[in-house]
């Protein structure tokens, strides 16, 4: 008797020790890597020695999809790891997952000598799993002791597994939390209570090309730009935190390269006084060019709505003045060719039909700019205008010692115009050149056609070696009536003409100063996709 109580004893002993010696190697392969399966594996293995089974195996409870599933087992079973069961099923290990303690049955094999022990995992108030020690001899499952320890290797598994699980929901919120702070767009710095770093998101790093670990512990103000760095120094914002107020700013900052949305929010503390502040920057550089873009366009709008209406009143105007200087040429005309005018009485009649031509031109030009002359554009070389309107000038160019350079392009495609109005536009030009080369003593005059990249426009470019454009008149150049010339010299209406002429093309004019002194004006017109026409005669009315 005394003897069986001393093996009792005895093998109580070794079986409290091996269990301790499953939880401590469960303990160190688990937290090593925080991995369950690894410490439940070692678990496995060594449980079959401890209690003297075949085979041990821990299933854990995957509480979403209601399962259990079968994360370690020691040798080799026909059921893999993996494997997963519903947890409502009456069977083993499911069925012992709700027991209340350790329990032994029959084994499963239907070996009468050999039962199963299972121990069910449970955690504060939520079942874990169940661990199953199967083909453990008869002899020993009924053996209360062994069922005993059993029971209690289960509570502290438990209570380990728990500590696990836990530690691994908190290890996945902060590497989540982590995560999202870094990939958060907007530049992010969490600074202590004298605004110096404590934490930076990794955007803000990129943007100043250091590792986050170099700029702990700096002033928030150092990262900034002057106006941003006076602005987080400043006593206003200090006072703003101290009232727990969050405060704004937007401003450029070329320390982190564009502009910002800067806004600092009080980070309360423990006991609810203000312990640090939160610094956001979100790079607004793009929205602010679209605005500034958007106001532009406006701008451009009102312009030519501005335009429209002016040109609809000259249009007016040049229609009512265009019928009696008809009729003034065409009497004057008449009056000239009657043969008898004393010579004095001729010379006179010259000059009125001179000037009332004059004033014919300029109402027709009124009439294009009011946009009452637009004609149907056909395909054509933009070469030959460019010659034909050079033709013009040449006599009067070389007069005042003003050389012209032409650059054309030979091999250019044909663009979608009309010959008399394109000649118009680029006369305007011309004249505007050559009036500045002949106040500035003489000079030169270059006049290019090439297609740029793209090949989907023809440019006419022509640049002069004058005084260039006053960069006053730069914005304005096109507005109709805008000179600079003095009264009688200017009208302000050319470039205005030019622009309309252009716009009509669907092309574009531009007006610069080149690098090397002299105005620059570039115009662009698309190329025609129709073919040229053959030359046949027609009755359509242009202008001359
Ligand atoms: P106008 O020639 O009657 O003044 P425009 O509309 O043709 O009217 O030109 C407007 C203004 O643009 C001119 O008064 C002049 O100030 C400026 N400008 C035009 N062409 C040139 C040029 N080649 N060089 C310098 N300024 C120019």
């Amino acid at each position: 008797m005394e003897g069986s109580e001393q093996a009792r004893a005895h093998r109580r002993l070794r079986l409290q020790e091996g269990t301790r010696r499953l939880l401590h190697g469960f303990s160190r392969a688990a937290s090593s890597a925080l991995n369950l399966p690894a410490g439940l594996a070692v678990w496995c293995h060594e449980a079959t020695d401890v209690f003297g089974a075949g085979r041990a195996s821990a299933w854990l409870h995957d509480r979403r999809s209601q399962e259990l599933v079968l994360v370690a087992t020691s040798g080799t079973t026909d059921v893999a790891e993996g494997t997963r069961l519903r947890t409502d099923s009456p069977q083993l290990p499911a069925a012992a997952m709700h027991h209340d303690g350790a329990r032994v049955g029959r084994g499963a094999s239907g070996q009468g000598s050999l039962g199963v022990l299972t121990v069910p995992l449970r955690g504060h108030r939520r079942a874990l799993g169940v661990l199953v020690l199967d083909e453990v001899p008869t002899s020993l499952i009924e053996d209360d002791d062994l069922v005993a320890e059993a029971d209690e290797l289960g509570r502290q598994l438990s209570a380990a597994i728990e500590n696990l699980l836990l530690l691994e929901d908190v290890l996945k919120s902060r590497r989540e939390l982590a995560h999202t702070f870094d990939s958060l767009e907007d530049l992010v710095a969490v600074c202590g209570p004298g605004l110096q770093v404590v934490h930076v998101n990794r955007t803000l790093a990129d943007r100043l090309t250091l590792p986050a670990d170099r700029l702990f512990g700096r002033p928030l103000a150092d990262l900034l730009d002057r106006e941003a760095a006076a602005w987080v120094r400043s006593e206003d914002l200090a006072s703003a935190l101290r009232a727990a107020t969050p405060a704004a700013r937007e401003l450029d900052d070329a320390t982190l390269g564009g502009r910002f949305t800067m806004t600092l929010t009080p980070l309360p503390g423990p006991d609810g006084r203000p312990a640090g502040a939160v610094f956001v920057a979100r790079d607004v550089t793009n929205q602010a060019r679209l605005e500034a873009e958007r106001a532009a366009l406006q701008e451009r709008l009102t312009q030519s709505e501005k335009l429209a209406a002016l040109g609809q009143f000259i249009a007016g105007v040049a229609h009512e003045l265009n019928n009696p200087l008809q009729a003034v040429l065409g009497h004057v005309e008449l009056l000239r060719r009657q043969g008898r005018i004393p010579p004095g009485i001729r010379r006179e009649l010259s000059l009125v039909f001179r000037e009332a031509d004059r004033a014919a031109r300029i109402v027709d030009n009124l009439l294009v700019f009011a946009g009452g002359r637009t004609a149907t554009l056909r395909p054509i070389a933009l070469n030959a205008v460019v010659t034909q309107t050079l033709a013009l000038r040449a006599a009067a160019c070389r007069a005042a010692g003003i050389d012209i350079v032409r650059r054309l392009d030979e091999s250019q495609p044909r663009v979608a115009g009309n010959r008399l109005l394109l000649q118009q536009a680029l006369f305007n030009v011309l004249i505007n050149a050559e009036q500045e080369l002949a106040a500035w003593g003489g000079g030169r005059i270059e006049v290019s056609t090439r297609v740029p990249a793209g090949g989907d426009v023809v440019r006419v470019q022509v640049r002069d070696t004058g005084p260039g454009i006053a960069a006053a008149a730069l914005p304005r150049l096109f507005e109709p009536f805008f000179t600079t010339k003095d009264v009688g010299r200017g009208t302000g209406l050319g470039l205005a003409i030019t622009y309309g002429i252009v716009k009509d093309h669907r092309g574009t004019l531009t007006a610069g100063n080149h690098p090397d002194g002299g105005a620059v004006f570039t115009i662009d017109l698309p190329v025609s996709r129709e073919r040229p026409r053959e030359r046949k005669k027609t009755t359509t009315r242009q202008r001359d």
